[in-house]
């Protein structure tokens, strides 16, 4: 509403985009994690959004950390309060300086997949306690990383014959089924391997105390996903001890908690193509107009291109009115974003009221996951901001005080608004 109206009084870049962050849903799926799996200490992928107030969140809720390069262990540790140990380096390919800044810092989780890494690790970081990263079946995922990583089970009792050789310390076994994962059945397999390899590390020497199941989850399939994996955890470590069970989860805890607002900036007609060409029957399918708003695939709209999304765009406010009615005319229209790159296409078919003009804001939801992190200032676009909120009658108080209770100082900067 403020946004509007200062566009409407001509204030310069009022108009601009703008993700609203609701903490308190991120607060929700951390109920919901701890309801469904209290066994599971979650390390949170910082990749996935590492915004500040979400690691302090999250951090005093006693979530630990997957990071994966200096930097993000530097985001991490900036928050002030979080013990190294409770960060693990799980990204299998490191550079050398990398491990010795983890060793700097006092980060000694650290996964590995090769024997590289080892030589790497032994030379760098020889106290690290070290995790080896293993291949399971990520076929059922919007991201597959096996492609990338994951040591295939054949190849593991050679690195860990190779660690021992090292003197190095290996406690235990991670994997990930892809992120987005839609059939949560592959954990059961992807634990029957951790398993095998559990039993590969005690025929090299080590006794391993850690279990990493990874990411993957998603917030639709969660519950289902959980029981998969504790039917899984129940099957195959039966008697699991002083066995600590870790997760890296992602998506899971920001995808639904930002929101993004987009002005339209520009309209215009679609080029058509001649008579002789339009196919007969399709014509009233096809977009009708094309509106331009200012955020697009070199954006926050990145994660159509990086991570397999299809948005959805809503009205925001049409001609200054925050309703619009179901009975307001519509016709098929195309969504693009603000660059001159014909790419920048936000939503090639979708369903619009007639009568969104420029001025008029759209709305896009699930855009916490994998969007502000790698968006790009291609073309001079600068990334949107983002403005936080508590969220409204659930969970808001809780939210405000486990954000001022963690660490030294709050942020002055921070406006924490309810909606
Ligand atoms: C990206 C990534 C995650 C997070 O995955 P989600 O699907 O978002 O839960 C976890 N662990 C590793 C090693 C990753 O690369």
């Amino acid at each position: 509403m403020n946004a509007s109206r200062l566009a409407a009084e001509h204030v310069p870049d009022a108009e601009k985009a703008f993700f609203v962050a609701d903490l308190s849903e991120v607060y929700r799926q951390h109920q919901r994690w701890r309801a469904c799996l209290p066994e599971i200490q979650p390390f949170y992928a910082v990749k996935c959004n590492p915004d500040p107030y979400i690691i302090r969140l999250l951090a005093s809720q006693g979530a630990g950390f997957d990071c994966a390069s200096n930097n993000e262990i530097a985001m991490v540790l900036d928050v002030g309060g979080i013990d190294p140990s409770n960060i693990i380096f799980a990204n299998p390919c490191k550079a050398v300086s990398f491990v010795r800044n983890a060793a700097k810092k006092g980060v000694d989780l650290m996964t590995f997949d090769n024997a590289d890494e080892l030589y790497k690790i032994a030379r760098a970081h020889p106290g690290a306690r070290c995790v080896v990263r293993i291949l399971t079946d990520d076929s059922k995922s919007l991201c597959a990383f096996g492609i990338k990583f994951g040591a295939p089970l054949v190849t593991v009792p050679g690195l860990l014959a190779k660690a021992k050789e090292l003197n190095l310390d290996v406690v235990g076994v991670s994997f990930h089924v892809g992120s987005g994962c839609y059939d949560p059945s592959v954990y059961m397999d992807a634990i029957m391997r951790a398993r095998g390899v559990f039993d590969m590390g005690a025929d090299a020497g080590y006794a391993f105390k850690l279990l990493d199941v990874g990411g993957g989850f998603e917030d639709a399939r969660f519950e289902h996903a959980a029981s998969v994996l504790t039917q899984a955890i129940d099957r195959y470590f039966p008697e699991r001890g002083d066995i600590k069970i870790i997760a890296e989860p992602g998506r899971f805890y920001v995808s639904k908690a930002f929101r993004l607002a987009a002005n339209i900036i520009a309209r215009r007609a679609p080029l058509t193509a001649a008579p002789s060409q339009a196919p007969t029957d399709a014509s009233d399918d096809q977009p009708k107009v094309m509106y331009y708003i200012n955020d697009g695939v070199y954006g926050a709209f990145n994660c159509i291109l990086f991570d397999h999304q299809v948005v959805q765009p809503y009205v925001l406010s049409m001609g200054g009115s925050f309703h619009v009615s179901d009975a307001e005319a519509t016709h098929t229209s195309s969504v693009w974003g603000p660059t001159c790159d014909s790419i920048d296409c936000v939503s090639p078919k979708t369903v619009l009221p007639s009568g969104l003009q420029v001025g008029d804001w759209l709305g896009f939801d699930n855009m916490g996951a994998y969007t502000v992190c790698a968006a790009s200032q291609f073309n001079g676009f600068e990334v949107s901001n983002v403005i936080y909120t508590t969220g409204g009658v659930v969970g808001s108080s809780e939210v405000r005080k486990a954000l001022v209770g963690f660490a030294a100082e709050v942020d002055e900067r921070a406006v924490f608004s309810s909606t």
